[in-house]
């Protein structure tokens, strides 16, 4: 990363936590995040129409704000990280209690360790007759992840994405975790983001999900991303509804964007056209330079 400028301490606010859910496949990531996305207190509204992005964002009961990434699988939490965009604040570890810890459980856990990002144990399926959490959290000892009902300091919980049992439970955690880790950004400033995902939309053109890292993200600023540039035409929420500006973690749609950027790409605001042309042209020349350098013969 080039970035140097760091904010000064009294520009910073707190900011949501950003949480990615893991596990193995079938343990219940997909319905969990449905699940969670329906304790939204917003999610009656008018016009809310859910549009799949890839993160969301839940206003919960206490009127706090947290971000989930909305890609089940740990495809794009590795692809991310590989190219240095390390977004997620927290990991939900989703073990169903009837099958216990699978290879992707244990490879989660290690992408979890790898990143240093701090874990929440979500032992889910515990509606069903055959759960044993106990196993699960005996089970977990055995990949160096100790819970507090182990005496451990990884929080654990046990749900159902099913009935909803132990959903806020799992939420007040995640706010617990966030409040220990003192998550800040400053929103006064030109905005930096990170692309979630990216896709060309036949009638609006290239479309990419950002995540604001800092900053306020606004209509009408100038932009880079990636070897792309633009301009903010407009932003849409994972409601679908139109904004105008996009605060510190939260995931927006971004229309106006000259090409489509890739998952990963750091999008950063600029102060004129010129600028934003200079930077992605020559980083569309280092990209086609480095694609000659690794061509093969
Ligand atoms: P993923 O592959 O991890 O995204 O898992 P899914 O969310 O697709 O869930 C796999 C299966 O488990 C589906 O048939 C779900 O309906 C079921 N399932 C998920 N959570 C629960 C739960 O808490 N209780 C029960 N009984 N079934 C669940």
């Amino acid at each position: 990363d080039t970035s140097v400028d760091v904010d000064a301490p009294e520009t910073l606010k707190s900011r949501p936590p950003v949480v990615a859910i893991m596990g193995h496949v079938d343990h219940g990531k997909t319905s969990l995040l449905d699940a969670l996305r329906g304790t939204d207190v917003v999610k009656g509204e008018a016009g809310g129409i859910t549009q799949h992005m890839g993160a969301y964002q839940i206003k919960t009961k206490g009127g706090d704000l947290v971000t989930f990434l909305d890609t089940p699988g740990h495809a794009a939490f590795t692809q991310m990280r590989m190219r240095g965009a390390n977004v997620t604040d927290i990991v939900i570890l989703v073990v169903a209690a009837d099958d216990g810890i699978m290879p992707q459980t244990i490879e989660a856990i290690n992408h979890t360790k790898a990143a240093g990002v701090p874990m929440i144990v979500a032992i889910n399926k515990i509606d069903k007759h055959e759960a044993n959490a106990q196993r699960v959290r005996e089970r977990l000892l055995e990949h160096e992840v100790v819970v507090e009902a182990m005496s451990g300091d990884v929080q654990d919980v046990e749900i159902s994405a099913k009935t909803g049992v132990g959903l806020d439970e799992l939420i007040e955690k995640i706010l617990l975790q966030a409040e220990l880790m003192e998550l800040k950004a400053n929103p006064d400033r030109e905005a930096e983001a990170t692309v979630i995902e990216a896709k060309l939309d036949k009638g609006k053109g290239p479309l990419a999900t950002v995540l604001v890292n800092r900053g306020t993200l606004k209509v009408g600023d100038i932009l880079v991303v990636g070897t792309e540039s633009g301009r903010v035409r407009a932003m849409l929420d994972d409601k679908g509804r139109q904004v105008k500006a996009a605060p510190p973690s939260m995931p927006v749609e971004v229309l106006g964007i000259g090409g489509v950027p890739m998952a990963g790409d750091k999008l950063t605001v600029v102060e004129s056209e010129q600028r934003a042309r200079e930077v992605s042209s020559y980083r569309q020349e280092q990209a086609t330079a480095k694609r000659t350098a690794t061509a093969p013969a």
